[in-house]
C-alpha cells in the first residue's frame, strides 16, 4: 500500500480510537452516577462490583472494536496493515476505507463469523 494511503488510514484509526477512548471514559462517568443515585446503601466493595459489571455491559462492544483499532494501529506500525490476517490477501481499500480496522478480506470475514456462529450454538 502506498504511504500517502497508509497515513490516511492511520489518521482516520487515530481519531477512531480517540473517540471510542471518549465514549468508554464517559460510560464509566454514567456507572458512577447511576451507582450513586440507586444503590447508594450498598458498601463500597459491593459499589465497586456494580459499577465495573455496568460498564462492561455497556462498554463491551466498544471496547472490542477499540482492540481492533490498537491491533490496526500496530499493523501499520509493522508494515502488515491492509492484509487479511487469515488468508494473507490484501484487503481491498474500499473495505478499509469502511472500516479501517478490518481484520479480514470480506470472504475470510464470512468464514469467521460463520465459524463463530457454529462455536455459539
Ligand atoms: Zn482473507
Amino acid at each position: 500500500m502506498r504511504k500517502d494511503r497508509l497515513t490516511h488510514f492511520k489518521k482516520q484509526l487515530l481519531d477512531k480510537q480517540r473517540q471510542l477512548v471518549d465514549e468508554v471514559g464517559r460510560t464509566a462517568l454514567y456507572g458512577k452516577d447511576a451507582e450513586d443515585d440507586s444503590i447508594k446503601d450498598l458498601g463500597d466493595q459491593a459499589n465497586t462490583a456494580y459499577t465495573r459489571e455496568f460498564f462492561f455491559e455497556l462498554g463491551n462492544g466498544d471496547r472490542r472494536i477499540l482492540r481492533y483499532v490498537v491491533s490496526a494501529l500496530k499493523k501499520i506500525d509493522e508494515g502488515a496493515f491492509g492484509s487479511c490476517e487469515r488468508c494473507g490477501e490484501d484487503i481491498p481499500e474500499k473495505r478499509l476505507e469502511a472500516l479501517p480496522f478490518a481484520r479480514y478480506c470480506i470472504d475470510c470475514q464470512r468464514l469467521v463469523e460463520q465459524e463463530e456462529r457454529t462455536a455459539a450454538g
